[in-house]
């Protein structure tokens, strides 16, 4: 095989409850990639439609993931790379991630793959370090592996598959405002408080629990965050509408996805899912703010081959 397609998810992360470390992959939201082996050794990217990014292999998180595997399983010949971007970088739900994940899924795939999903974590890491400055997989191991995923370490990475729940769908909205990675971290607090933490814990552990026993009502209760949100969410217009609304109309939570902007509401079936998208739709078509709403389900593939 020289030349592959492959499809790479958006993706959730924190998902409320399990900040920096939780996050799951969408089924029909994602990137194309078009990977092709080259005489020439190295890497080079000859395309990018949908965004403007960087042509620079040390500049674009698809490149820099790429030379990292290179760097390990040196081959005797390259990869052209050609990136069809959908998903608008900087939205919060892993626009990097996506890119940095389908180089090496590829070119794992074009060299007959000699490494596992683990060992593509990490390079892809190295990718999404570019785009972050620091290195975390909670993006990309949902994207690699597939459903609700746990990064429970980074050092040494350990990476836990959760089960998926088969009716579960996930609403986004993307309000089309731009928010710096640096105020959306700086924002943080350094310390939390010890009653929040023990909620926190309380909830991820709930969380686990309803996701091993399909329990919804359980999902429900624990889809929380005692940490983050509440400093998070000063940065998205109409957030409190959003969350107040869709939990009344049905949902089974909504919180911030990844750094934001975009906000998440999961839900049980495609009919919930759609009719909290129109809710969301309403909310902020009465604002000025351009905005993109997604439904879908949850992939327990991850990045595929097409
Ligand atoms: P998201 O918030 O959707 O997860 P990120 O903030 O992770 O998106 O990444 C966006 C940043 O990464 C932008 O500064 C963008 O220029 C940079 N970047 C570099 N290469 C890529 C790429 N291939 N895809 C998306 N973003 C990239």
């Amino acid at each position: 095989m020289d030349e592959i397609r492959v499809f790479s998810p958006a993706t959730v992360s924190n998902v409320a409850c399990g900040f920096d470390i939780l996050g799951f992959p969408l089924e029909s939201v994602g990137d194309e990639m078009v990977v092709r082996k080259t005489k020439e050794k190295g890497i080079v990217i000859t395309k990018i439609e949908g965004f403007d990014l960087p042509f620079d292999i040390n500049k674009n998180v698809a490149s820099v993931s790429a030379m990292a595997l290179l760097d390990v399983a040196k081959p005797d010949f390259g990869f052209e790379i050609e990136i069809y971007k959908k998903i608008k970088p900087g939205s919060g739900i892993g626009s990097s991630g996506a890119s940095a994940t389908s180089s090496v899924y590829a070119i794992n795939e074009l060299l007959g793959r000699p490494f596992n999903k683990l060992q593509l974590t990490e390079f892809a890491m190295k990718g999404e370090l570019i785009s972050s400055n620091s290195e975390h997989a909670d993006n990309i191991a949902p994207a690699l592996f597939g459903g609700f995923t746990m990064v429970k370490s980074l050092n040494p990475l350990e990476v836990l598959q959760l089960p998926t729940l088969k009716d579960l769908f996930v609403v986004i909205i993307h309000p089309q405002i731009e928010i710096k990675t640096s105020e959306s971290r700086g924002i943080l607090p350094k310390m939390v408080s010890l009653s929040d933490a023990t909620k926190q814990i309380s909830d991820l552990g709930g969380l686990v629990h309803a996701l091993h026993t399909s329990d919804y009502e359980l999902l429900k209760k624990s889809l929380k965050d005692h940490l983050v949100e509440k400093h998070r969410s000063k940065l998205i217009p109409y957030f409190d509408e959003l969350k107040s609304k869709s939990i009344a109309a049905g949902a089974i939570g909504c919180s911030i996805s990844g750094s934001g902007p975009s906000v998440f509401a999961l839900a049980k079936g495609k009919q919930m899912a759609i009719n909290i998208e129109l809710i969301f739709n309403s909310i902020f078509s009465k604002s000025n703010i351009d905005f993109t709403t997604y439904v879908s389900k949850i992939s327990s593939d991850g990045v595929t081959t097409i």
